[in-house]
């Protein structure tokens, strides 16, 4: 069930695409299993659960949807890899939950072109989502991605092509649903994104402010929030590992000083959470927990 709460006078949902198993050592990098397996507990062949949360705005700009999962394009085989099998429609079913269909998106917000991110901006025009003609998920929204990204995405290398399906958004540039900007936007009266570099060259991250209280939805700015305190614990999915951590650093420098409620997208166990100061600098205080 999606999680409702507000941000001042703005409503906000967390949503999700579904859990799936993921390999430890991508979330965490170069760092040892001995120390990271204390947080979540991988299974015989090293996986842990992942999620792949989105965020839905009630904005003055009308709906906003921050991200798409994984979608319902992949192969039998990758299903059964992320454990699909026989699920679909799991984000549009979470937003039938809370009574919305795809056509009243009106904005959708893509944090960055990997593939549980975009993987539900488009689909398969078949209702049992078999290969076909490519349409858009949610067919009156805008799309909105960073140029940056578009580039890096769009000419791979070996290290990033994995991630990368053009079949995500090109449909969208085709139609001209994709609107390609530069860097940090104003999207509604209370909601902007901001830059955060490291996991990619131009991640987007979301940030809704209504009065005294603002949230920040990460994106894979920061996938655990155990990484909000340890910042050494770098993903090895990120490309800019350096920067990655700087990226982090400046983000808990403000949140803590906002108390900003953090939307953790990645984190099988801890949604959303504030910092405080701990014993080893600032660390996550979980809210909302699975
Ligand atoms: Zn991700």
């Amino acid at each position: 069930m999606p999680y409702t709460f507000q941000v001042g006078s703005t409503r906000c949902h967390i949503l999700t695409d579904g859990q799936h198993p993921a390999d430890g050592g991508g979330f965490f990098g170069v760092v040892p299993r001995l120390l990271w397996q204390r947080v979540i507990k991988p299974n015989a062949d090293n996986l842990i659960p992942s999620d792949t949360r989105s965020l839905l705005i009630e904005s003055d700009a009308g709906l906003i949807l921050v991200d798409t999962g994984n979608g319902d394009k992949l192969s039998v085989k990758e299903r059964q890899r992320l454990h699909f099998t026989g699920r679909t429609d799991r984000l549009v079913g979470e937003l039938r939950k809370l009574g919305y269909a795809p056509t009243d998106i009106d904005i959708v917000v893509l944090t960055h072109l990997h593939g549980d991110h975009v993987g539900g901006a488009t689909r398969w025009a078949t209702p049992d989502h078999t290969p076909g003609p490519l349409i858009a998920t949610f067919p009156k929204a805008r799309y909105l991605c960073q140029r940056l990204d578009l580039a890096e995405a769009s000419f791979p290398n070996e290290r990033t092509a994995a991630t990368f399906h053009a079949h995500n958004w090109e449909p969208l540039l085709a139609n001209g649903q994709l609107q390609v900007v530069d860097g940090p936007q104003r999207i509604a009266k209370n909601v902007r994104t901001e830059i955060a570099p490291g996991h990619t060259a131009a991640l987007q991250m979301v940030w809704v402010e209504d009065g005294e209280e603002n949230l920040l939805f990460l994106g894979d700015a920061c996938n655990w929030a155990v990484q909000m305190n340890r910042l050494a614990w770098v993903p090895a999915f990120d490309i800019f590992p350096l920067t990655s951590i700087e990226t982090k650093r400046r983000i808990r420098q403000e949140a803590l000083e906002r108390n900003t409620l953090l939307v953790f997208q990645h984190d099988a166990q801890v949604v959303t959470g504030r910092l405080v100061e701990g014993e080893r600098g600032p660390q996550v205080q979980p809210e909302i927990v699975e």
